[in-house]
């Protein structure tokens, strides 16, 4: 089947980050086969034509860092601290004990709300207690597949819990917690190209260093790459310095640990030679700005990083520790922010952030020959954007994209040339049904929340 979208303006993140008008492409069987002035491209007898005259194309957004069943718990905390809305958030989830059944109407919710945003592809960061984690494995990979989306299972794991009292550690040693692991790939591997599986390590400290040693192992043995949270508030990197008796980063080199397949969150609590050891071995970095803002973690040092050669991605986060699964919102922040608690030379500027969300996520997931951008061969994860007030007068577009845009003017969005949603409708699952089949929920969640706010604190 091919597609021809025709005379639309194309931001298309090539090596000469071009943005071409009046321009024609072609889709065939999922990928992009041709990209040319509008009325170039031979038709053929079985293409389907758009036209898309006033329209924008942008690559699909990536979110490289999220925690999709998260949005049961959104905006349920509001608390003063990284460290007590954790315990909060975890002492919910141990009592709520979402079922399958609920991860799955979760994820799907959470898709949908990243599919309105333009965002194709995401990192889901999934956590479980190990004794029922595969079902629960199972049920997320199948919304995140049932969404059309293009996803990286990101399974969680930790064996110690030094930053938070809240979190019971079930698996009985290393061994265990990773014999769960490589199940749960097992679970994801060849269900579909448009799935893809990470190690993903809580946070160094998190983990003995028997644990993540066994992790670099098994992601070796299985070719997938590792995401882990990094120095995401000051006391995390002040535990791991009294762990280690050394700064994170520097003892991840020790043991081996840092290498281009590896991707980490936040990053905010790093000195000059940690980010050196970073950029040394092609680490990306995922910036979470709206969750960095929200729980007064801090401010991470993104344009320095830009600038050393560090790549980086953008991140939603959770919609509990954030605020919505929008990447139009970080690439917001991640511009904003700076402004206010850097100088000049260290503001990140909007084409830099365009390619955070675009081709800087695509390699925190190590897939920037598939996605990231609108090219020949690449696959066709599209975003088509109906003129708005908020685009016009497109003076300068990838500025106004940033600045300007919330995703309110995505109108069509396609993962392998696949149509997730048209004229704002979503394709894939039925949006109108899932706020009932959730609303059981509810009361557990306000019972849960009732629990959490009786706990001696
Ligand atoms: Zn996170």
């Amino acid at each position: 089947m091919s597609l021809l979208l025709k005379g639309a303006t194309i931001v298309t993140m090539n090596d000469r980050k071009e943005v071409l008008s009046d321009h024609d492409l072609l889709l065939e069987d999922g990928r992009i086969v041709g990209l040319a002035p509008t009325g170039s491209i031979p038709k053929g007898g079985s293409t389907e034509e758009w036209s898309c005259n006033g329209k924008i194309i942008i690559p699909g957004l990536v979110s490289a860092h999220s925690h999709l069943s998260g949005i049961f718990q959104r905006s349920l905390w509001d608390e003063t601290s990284f460290e007590s809305w954790s315990a909060k958030t975890f002492a919910m989830d141990r009592l709520a004990n979402l079922s399958p059944e609920e991860i799955y109407l979760l994820h799907c919710a959470a898709g949908i709300e990243l599919i309105r945003h333009g965002v194709t592809t995401v990192l889901d960061m999934f956590s479980a207690y190990p004794s029922d984690a595969l079902d629960k494995v199972d049920a997320a990979s199948k919304a995140l597949l049932d969404t059309g989306m293009r996803a990286i299972m990101g399974y969680s794991f930790r064996d110690q819990s030094p930053d938070n009292k809240d979190v019971t550690v079930e698996a009985t040693s290393a061994e265990d917690v990773i014999l769960t692991a490589r199940a749960a790939a097992e679970r994801v591997t060849n269900l579909s190209s448009r799935l893809g599986f990470m190690l993903a390590p809580s946070a160094p400290q998190r983990c003995s260093d028997k644990l993540l040693g066994l992790c670099g192992k098994l992601a070796q043995e299985l070719g997938v790459g590792i995401h882990t949270h990094l120095a995401e508030t000051k006391t995390h990197a002040a535990i791991g310095r009294a762990i280690y008796g050394e700064p994170i980063v520097k003892h991840l080199e020790r043991i081996g640990f840092l290498n281009s397949g590896l991707s980490v969150a936040h990053s905010i609590w790093l000195d000059d030679e940690e980010i050196g050891l970073l950029r040394k071995y092609d680490v990306k970095v995922v910036h979470n700005p709206a969750s960095n803002m929200r729980l007064g973690s801090g401010a991470a040092r993104v344009k320095e990083m830009i600038r050393s050669g560090l790549r980086v991605g953008l991140g939603t986060d959770s919609a509990n520790a954030g605020t919505v699964y929008s990447i139009f919102e970080q690439m917001k922040l991640a511009v904003l922010m700076p402004r206010c608690v850097w100088p000049p030379e260290n503001w990140v500027l909007p084409g830099e952030a365009f390619e955070m969300a675009t081709l800087g996520g695509a390699r925190a997931l190590l897939l920037d020959q598939v996605i990231g951008s609108i090219e020949e061969g690449k696959q066709a994860d599209l975003v088509i954007l109906k003129p708005s007030l908020s685009l016009s007068p497109m003076s300068n577009l990838v500025n106004q994209l940033v600045f300007a845009e919330n995703g309110d003017s995505v109108e069509a969005v396609f993962v392998d040339g696949k149509p997730l949603m048209l004229q704002r409708r979503i394709q894939m699952v039925d949006e109108e049904d899932i706020p009932g089949q959730a609303s059981s929920l509810k009361a557990r969640i306000r019972e849960a929340q009732a629990a959490v706010l009786a706990r001696p604190s």
